[in-house]
């Protein structure tokens, strides 16, 4: 049959378009209901039409039942910040050294400029997203984090001292659900409190992972500037079991802020959930990719 109103190249567009909506069905049906974490990038978010595209997605998952829960990070801004009030700062094993007057800096560009940029723009394209601050509230528990490191040459661990970053202890689900439960999408700002009222800026990727294995997500999708983890040769690894991402978590190829992605999906599986994907946030419409097509992308972590 031939429709006298559209050339056949226009037909076959169509055509094509309506196949890749309906091969996306099963996809739908397998998540719908399910929650799923997303950790969005500070790289993917300066790009107006990638942050366009991602408040797309979000709300296109809302829309088809499935519940986005958004945790974001917001490396590059405060980088940028921090440069404008010539505060030097320092990155170890990935995590941003933290003192008294950077934790300020990092709190109000996450909580207030990115927060409600993110929800902002996810409820301009049609969503319905609400902020939340990890450490209003009591929403993210943490206490200051020891790392823990080993001297390569004489095998001595030491503490390294990262100031107000934190690790989270507990995190307040009920109030997430409540969230959802009101059909609205939370994003979460990565900063927690300590007992004695601390803000600690906590590394966004733990927080998503946490977050994920309290809310017994499905999946965890960690959305990054690189295609996925690379191997010694620049090559994507598209999946590993996680007795695999264990023993690559030691490689000398893997440094700076992928040591706490790995680390991060690794513990989200042995919490319970089924799949963690470190994927390229660069890419549009990475999500729907991941999620509703056959061809996954990224780097796949599965138990
Ligand atoms: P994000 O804002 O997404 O958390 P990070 O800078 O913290 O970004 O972490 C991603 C970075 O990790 C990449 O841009 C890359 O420079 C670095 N990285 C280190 N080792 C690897 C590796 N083996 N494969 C991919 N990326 C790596
Ligand atoms: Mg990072």
């Amino acid at each position: 049959m031939k429709f006298d109103f559209l050339s056949e190249s226009d037909q076959a567009y169509f055509i094509h378009k309506a196949s890749t909506l309906v091969e996306a069905l099963p996809y739908i049906r397998q998540h719908s209901g399910k929650n799923i974490v997303i950790k969005y990038g500070g790289h993917a978010m300066g790009d107006t039409n990638l942050s366009k595209s991602f408040s797309k997605d979000i709300g296109l998952l809302k829309e088809v039942g499935i519940n986005p829960i958004i945790v974001h990070g917001g490396g590059p801004q405060i980088g940028e910040m921090l440069k404008k009030k010539n505060i030097n700062s320092n990155f170890l094993e990935g995590l941003r050294v933290t003192d008294k007057e950077t934790v300020k800096i990092v709190e109000d560009v996450l909580s207030k400029d990115i927060n409600s940029k993110i929800v902002n723009d996810i409820n301009l394209t049609g969503g319905k997203a609400i902020g939340i601050s990890g450490n209003k509230n009591e929403l993210i528990k943490a206490e200051k984090l020891n790392l823990k490191v080993k001297d390569s040459d004489s095998n001595i661990e030491k503490i390294l001292d990262l100031g107000f970053v934190g690790t989270p202890v507990e995190i307040k689900i009920s109030s997430i659900k409540e969230i959802i439960s009101n059909g609205l999408i939370p994003v979460i700002a990565p900063l927690g409190i300590d007992k004695f009222g601390n803000t600690y800026n906590i590394n966004a990727d733990t927080v998503a992972g946490v977050i994920a294995g309290a809310m017994k997500a499905d999946k965890l999708l960690l959305l990054t500037d690189v295609a996925g983890i690379l191997d010694e040769n620049k090559k994507l690894i598209s999946s590993l079991s996680v007795t695999e991402a264990k023993e690559i978590s030691k490689k000398e190829f893997i440094i700076g802020g992928m040591k706490p992605k790995i680390k991060t999906c690794i513990n989200a599986i042995d919490q319970g959930v089924k799949k963690a994907t470190i994927l390229d946030g660069r890419i549009s419409h990475s999500i729907i990719l991941e999620l509703f097509t056959e061809h996954g992308i990224g780097t796949q972590i599965y138990t």
